[in-house]
């Protein structure tokens, strides 16, 4: 354990997207796994206050914390991979550090002076920094730096890095900037000048880099890692390679054997030994060893975009890793489904996913697919916006209220099975009011769920506006979906399931939040394991046909 918090920045060079995150988060990793309590934070440069308004085209998914704080997607990894869980503290954009530094300006706090990026916008970044560290809970500190250096709006927090790592002193503090070096296939060569140029400008900045992890495709060799080092003037052993892997699991165990985290700590004067990666290595052996294989459908309308269900896709990872099964995710755009192509569709498929959204676009596609899955004993997993589906598409087809709807898509429809809460009637802002964060929930006796969590009372984080409406819940259960989990004080429904079904659960919260390598969730963990018997039913059902 240190006495002092250390930290670390990550900083972006050459482009984007180059895995800062993956990076910081294997970094932790190997920290944690030498007992230092570590976390990561990263900072946005972008002028919203939180990605919670933002479209998931525009950023990918947004991920919530147990605090309700609507946040980067990056901080879904820090968690998976930590398995410590963050909060609103360890995700600043540059719209809430303008927000909380105008708010002090509307207040007099300023005394009457100039209010200035330095030192107004920068003092709070610092102590938007220094807030996980001062809180005495963490030994290291890890600061991602969203962007990419020399981009505008990243300057007041390189500024705030540089002013920070002189201010914490010599062995407090470390900038390691993540690079990229490029292959030209044309010459056959891995060239060092992108790199060279976004350190010399880190360092117009003031800020020198003590190490670089470069991105590359191909294993640099030891005389272009001298290079780097006598440009960029990071010492030798300081030049990380990070090759590109198959899964981002593998990047702890390709850093540890780089030396990245021995690195860091020698520059950080704190003691290194061998991270115990055992339970990881575990993980990972599972992964990359299937006995078998499922396929499950995820509908959505945001398919394309891998990072708009980034949670859901790795929770799939976890469980999978868990059941020893691949599981193969195939994505299906719900904006073209319909009633003629759902058969050739999904009638192949082990599970069906059908997932959060908002919004109207695509929601007949998603309503057929529930029809689809419950007529035909698929397992069904409704998340959010797919349980809201699910309770539609029964209220529609079984209980025979054609006009079935949630008010956010038909706000007259006669039948508002799904409708707003009352003290969201009044709401007009969007940012930061839904329901959001953990709730507690009951679950049922004698329920999947029940079962599953082996557990009565359960938490998990929601980010909705629009619930189950409880004037319907006596109909729906008399007809066979019951609500089996409830929350405990409003009553409202966050669970529903058929129980005559072989695995049809739907719920209003997002299990995938919570889903990390040391515990997968169970809820994905049981999904993928009715889809294993789902298949293994289908299978016996075909043999028996053709003897
Ligand atoms: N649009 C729905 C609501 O606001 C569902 C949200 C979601 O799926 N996260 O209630």
């Amino acid at each position: 354990m240190a006495t002092t918090t250390k930290y670390i920045f990550v900083t972006g060079g050459v482009t984007s997207s180059l895995g800062k995150g993956i990076i910081a988060a294997s970094l932790a990793k190997l920290l944690q796994a030498q007992g230092y309590r570590t976390t990561i934070q990263k900072l946005d440069p972008y002028i919203n206050v939180d990605p919670g308004t933002l479209n998931p085209y525009e950023h990918g998914e947004c991920y919530v914390t147990d605090d309700g704080a609507e946040t980067d997607l990056d901080l879904g990894h820090y968690e998976r991979f930590l398995n410590v869980p963050t909060s609103q503290a360890n995700n600043v954009t540059t719209g809430r550090i303008y927000q909380s530094v105008i708010e002090k300006e509307r207040r007099g706090e300023f005394l009457g002076k100039t209010v200035q990026v330095i030192p107004h916008i920068t003092d709070e970044i610092k102590h938007r920094i220094q807030i996980l560290g001062k809180s005495g809970d963490y030994d290291i500190v890890i600061t991602e730096i969203g962007g990419t250096v020399g981009d505008i709006e990243s300057l007041p927090y390189v500024e705030s890095v540089r002013q920070l790592k002189w201010e914490l002193g010599q062995d407090n503090a470390l900038v390691i900037h993540l690079t990229l070096v490029p292959y030209l296939s044309a010459a056959g060569e891995l060239k060092t000048k992108p790199t060279q140029h976004s350190v010399k400008t880190l360092m117009e900045s003031g800020v020198q880099a003590d190490i670089l992890v470069c991105r590359t495709e191909h294993e640099l060799p030891q005389d272009l890692r001298d290079k780097l080092a006598r440009f960029c003037n990071v010492t030798r052993d300081s030049v990380i390679q990070s090759i590109d892997a198959s899964t981002i699991y593998d990047v702890p165990n390709l850093m540890l054997t780089e030396g990245l985290d021995k690195i860091v700590l020698k520059k950080l004067a704190l003691k290194s030994e061998t991270p115990d990666l055992t339970r990881w290595n575990a993980f990972v052996e599972r992964h990359k060893n299937p006995k078998t294989e499922v396929t499950i459908g995820l509908i959505g309308k945001y398919v394309e975009l891998q990072d708009s269900y980034k949670s859901i896709l790795e929770a799939f990872i976890h469980a999978g890793a868990e059941n020893e099964v691949k599981v193969n995710i195939e994505s299906i755009h719900s904006e073209y489904l319909n009633a003629d192509n759902i058969k050739l569709k999904l009638s192949h498929l082990d599970g069906v996913l059908v997932a959060p959204g908002f919004g109207e676009r695509g929601i007949e596609g998603k309503i057929d697919a529930v029809r689809y899955v419950r007529e035909n004993n698929i397992p069904f997993l409704g998340i959010c916006l797919g349980m809201q589906m699910a309770v539609i598409e029964f209220s529609r087809n079984v209980l025979g209220l054609k006009d079935a709807n949630s008010t956010e898509m038909n706000e007259s429809t006669t039948n508002p099975v799904i409708d707003l809460m009352e003290e969201q009637k009044t709401v007009t802002d969007k940012g930061g009011t839904m329901r959001l964060g953990t709730w507690t929930c009951d679950l049922s006796e004698n329920s999947i769920v029940r079962n599953v969590y082996n557990a009565k009372t359960i938490g998990e984080r929601h980010r909705h506006r629009y619930e189950f409406n409880s004037d319907f819940k006596a109909q729906i259960e008399e007809k066979g979906m019951v609500a089996t989990g409830l929350n405990p004080d409003t009553k409202l429904v966050e669970i529903v399931e058929i129980p005559s079904h072989p695995w049809f659960v739907g719920v209003q919260y997002h299990p995938e939040y919570k889903s990390t390598v040391a515990n997968p969730h169970p809820l994905f963990v049981a999904f993928v394991k009715a889809a294993l018997v789902h298949k293994e039913t289908k299978k016996d059902v075909s043999m028996a046909q053709n003897k």
